[in-house]
């Protein structure tokens, strides 16, 4: 068994054994309650075994999507067209296959506008979300809803309209802060993998959404209680760094915590060496939440001789692309 389907399995076990745990505890304060605080307890049985077919539900579509494996053309495409992947050894493929399998079996993406998603966006798409767990197969993501891909940036005003609008009120990506969508500009998300290194609008928006919509705070869901204390003043100087111009992240990220985070995770991954050397405390403290050490590993973004991602939209990928003003990850006034 892989080590993916190992966690899938412990990641329905677990849930199933905590919330079994539960309603026992609660069983048995009813029934030490007596009188009508017994009528409760069809209730509970009821809520509990709802839980129970969710999980169960999950699980078998997960293994099912590990069984059934990535479709021939998500799979070439990550495999000849995103280096990160050629150097990883055979057992990291493996894993990172497997991510990609279940994050698109958990997740529709959406074109907006003419867009087909085809292999090559998914490929995008889900290699982008399963970098960032590869080191933690145990993790996986909330079941957010889709991504929707949009054909270039669009206004952040709730209309989500792509006519043209003011530049600062234009986006490249958003996590909805209902949880409910990822939203990713075409043009941007190719740019994250032909240009590493000058942002990547898929991974600050998965950024976002480990962080824990739709309270992100800086403070991801998944840090162990016992490091929520250091990570707290490590990212409080951070972001005093980033205020002070003494970082290398972009300013954006002393908006607030939550782009702090985000944009660290842009540059953790696609400018590791340049992160390790100038700020070596954060660069250790993602490491070691990531369980991955990038500055060790090799470049992340398409081969040399991109572009040719399939859209169903040729000036999707060109478009506002070009302009070459917007940073990638340029967003909202709130945790988008
Ligand atoms: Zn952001």
């Amino acid at each position: 068994m892989t080590p993916v389907a190992e966690s899938v399995r412990r990641y329905a076990s677990d849930r199933l054994f905590l919330s079994a745990a539960i309603a026992i505890l609660i069983s048995v304060i009813l029934v030490e309650g007596g009188g009508r605080a017994l009528l409760a307890l069809p209730v509970l049985a009821v809520a509990l075994a709802v839980y129970a077919a969710i999980v169960l539900r999950r699980r078998s579509g997960w293994l099912s999507a590990l069984e059934s494996g990535l479709d021939e053309g998500v799979s070439e495409f990550i495999r000849e067209r995103v280096p990160f992947y050629g150097p990883l050894d055979p057992e990291q493929r493996r894993r990172f296959e497997d991510l990609c399998a279940i994050f698109l079996y958990d997740h529709r993406i959406t074109g907006v506008d003419g867009i087909t998603p085809g292999p090559g966006i998914r490929g995008m798409v889900a290699s982008s979300a399963a970098r960032l767990i590869l080191g933690r197969p145990e993790w996986s993501y909330p079941d957010f809803g889709e991504v929707l891909i949009y054909p270039g940036e669009f206004s952040d005003d709730g209309s989500f309209s792509t006519d043209p609008a003011p530049r600062e009120s234009r986006v490249a990506g958003m996590a909805h802060s209902t949880g409910s969508a990822v939203i990713l500009s075409l043009p941007h998300l190719v740019r994250g993998f032909s240009r590493p290194g000058e942002g990547n609008v898929a991974l600050h928006e998965f950024a976002h959404v480990l962080d824990g919509l739709p309270w992100a705070d800086g403070i991801p869901d998944n840090l162990p209680a016992p490091r929520v204390k250091p990570w707290t003043e490590m990212m409080r100087k951070e972001f005093e760094k980033v205020r002070d111009g003494r970082s290398v992240l972009r300013d954006y990220a002393g908006k607030n915590p939550a782009e702090l985070f985000a944009v660290a995770v842009e540059v953790f991954f696609e400018s590791p060496l340049l992160l390790k050397a100038r700020q070596p405390d954060l660069y250790e403290g993602l490491k070691d939440f990531f369980g991955q050490d990038p500055a060790a590993g090799a470049s992340y973004g398409f081969l040399p001789e991109e572009p040719g991602v399939d859209s169903g939209t040729p000036d999707a990928q060109s478009g506002q692309d070009s302009d070459g003003q917007l940073p990638a990850s340029t967003e909202s006034s709130d945790l988008h």
